[in-house]
């Protein structure tokens, strides 16, 4: 259907430096809405020197996940015995 999500991401072409803000997605929704990269995993855009510049990343399996995958996603671990902030009691 041609749809896609635009991605909130910019960058200079690799080739002539001319500013790329367009980047476009179609692994997301495709529902038009302005997406983060994080939220994807491919985003591409064209640029006007014929220059295509495309990211993309393996699906991640977010089933069974190990703590170094935790840590890969950005978390940060926090232990302790009373009253980590956030942390409602059990
Ligand atoms: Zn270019």
């Amino acid at each position: 259907m041609g749809l896609y999500d635009n991605i909130s991401f910019q960058m200079c072409c690799p080739s002539c430096g001319k500013e790329l803000k367009r980047f476009q997605s179609k692994s997301g929704s495709c529902t038009m809405t302005t997406l983060s990269p994080a939220d994807v995993n491919e985003f591409y855009d064209f640029c006007d020197c014929g220059m295509t510049v495309k990211f993309t990343r393996p699906p991640r399996n977010l089933d069974n996940l190990t703590l170094q995958d935790i840590f890969g996603l950005g978390f940060v671990m926090a232990t302790g015995r009373s009253n980590i902030p956030g942390v409602d009691d059990v």
